[in-house]
């Protein structure tokens, strides 16, 4: 009988953490703003902010100061009872954007999930049961569950996990995304996009493609979400990125940066949308307990002050600027400087991870994406300091890389 891991150490080769992720060979031991600190004492510049999590740095005063005022009160009650923090952050979230009501979740994934099954009950609801698939994006990314790996429908999330739920219908990501109306038929319930594509190697959709999409909606009757999940949460110089358009969703998914590193996600919907979603027809045990929604109010205590989206969009110039500067310097590695406000991609003729692992070598926390991408994503509390720090260690970076690559073949010998 196995009792213990030691009692079976012959057989077993597995680490105790599952192994699901090819992970750096470091460990952050503790960060401030926008440097993070490894195990032996390394400092680094994070312009990865944990995957756009730590959209206001490590250890904002205000944040410390909400979790730890809130450790002391109380941590978690259920949603069996009211919890005065969430119906203060919804009613901040729905003042500044197209949103009437909401619900909090613990990620991003169960956002979706939320926004999903809000789709199909809102055709159910309004006598169109048939309305249950989604239209969605090759190349896109909305979770890990199965629903979401489904919507997704990229062979490497999906691959080993089938059958998948038929209820997805893939478009390319159309230059013109008025050829998405073709997709649509009479079980369209909803089109889900991210405004600008995270994983799939930063790709912004443009204001007038979001009109197109939300034209053809209207015209169809069918619902538009919108998974700012990476996107939103003041990443781009708006509190949400389609907020640099003129048009709204009626179904909007937040996670990542609206907790500021503490677990929290959010489905926000319009109230046409939202009435279907009557008492017991969804639920979550944590989504939105009270420690989640003293860092949520927190977060937003900073992101709404003054001034603060003029800086993500002023942080955003100058690190563009620098990045446009880098790709003429070094056209060999850098093909394309793409993105909006602070959520920036290179796309790389080299492989970005090992962009990635140098820059790791040089104090600098970048992310690789799809499409050949590193993914930029500072704090967006950087000053004007760390961003001529960091363009530095790019040019750094990209310097060696260039060294390393073979010569360039010439005509003229
Ligand atoms: C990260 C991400 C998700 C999934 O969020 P989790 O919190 O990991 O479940 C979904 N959509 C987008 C666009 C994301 O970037």
């Amino acid at each position: 009988m196995k009792n213990s891991r030691e009692d079976n150490q012959e057989e077993s080769l597995i680490p105790p953490v599952l192994p699901t992720y090819a992970r750096a060979p470091i460990a952050i031991d503790h960060g401030e703003g926008v440097y993070a600190y490894d195990e032996n004492g390394n400092r680094y510049l994070d312009f990865g902010c944990g995957i756009g999590v730590n959209n206001l740095g490590f250890c904002h005063p205000t944040l410390v100061k909400a979790l730890t005022d809130q450790a002391g009160k109380v941590w978690h009650t259920s949603n069996i009872y009211r919890i005065p923090g969430q119906e203060k952050l919804a009613d901040r979230l729905a003042q500044n954007s197209f949103a009437d009501t909401m619900f909090f979740t613990n990620s991003g994934a169960e956002a979706v999930e939320c926004a999903m099954k809000m789709a199909r009950k809102y055709h159910h609801e309004n006598g169109a049961p048939e309305r249950y698939r989604i239209i969605t994006f090759e190349g896109c990314f909305h979770g890990r569950t199965l629903a979401t790996i489904a919507a997704s429908g990229q062979e490497k999330l999906i691959k080993g996990f089938g059958p998948m739920m038929d209820a997805f219908d893939y478009v390319p990501f159309y230059r013109d995304m008025s050829r998405v109306e073709k997709a649509i038929t009479h079980k369209t319930a909803a089109i889900m996009l991210e405004p600008v594509m995270g994983e799939g190697g930063i790709k912004p959709v443009s204001a007038d493609n979001l009109q197109i999409l939300r034209d053809i909606c209207d015209k169809h009757g069918i619902l538009l979400i919108m998974d700012e999940i990476q996107c939103g949460m003041g990443r781009t110089g708006k509190l949400f990125a389609h907020q640099h358009s003129e048009i709204t969703p009626d179904i909007l998914c937040a996670a990542k940066g609206i907790g500021g590193g503490f677990p929290l996600g959010a489905c926000l919907a319009t109230e046409k949308v939202g009435r279907c979603m009557t008492t017991g027809s969804h639920g979550s045990t944590y989504g939105g307990n009270p420690m989640a929604m003293a860092i949520g109010n927190a977060v937003l205590d900073v992101m709404l002050e003054d001034g603060f989206f003029d800086h993500v969009d002023q942080m955003s110039f100058e690190l563009r600027k620098g990045l446009m500067t880098l790709r003429k310097k070094f056209p060999r590695i850098i093909e394309l400087v793409r993105g909006v406000g602070l959520m920036l991609g290179l796309k790389l003729t080299v492989a970005p991870a090992d962009f990635v692992a140098k820059a790791m070598e040089h104090g600098l926390l970048v992310v690789g994406a799809a499409d050949n991408t590193v993914r930029i994503l500072p704090p967006l509390i950087i000053t004007q300091d760390q961003v001529e720090e960091a363009l530095g260690k790019f040019e750094t970076i990209c310097a060696e890389i260039e060294k390393e690559l073979p010569e360039p073949i010439s005509d003229e010998e």
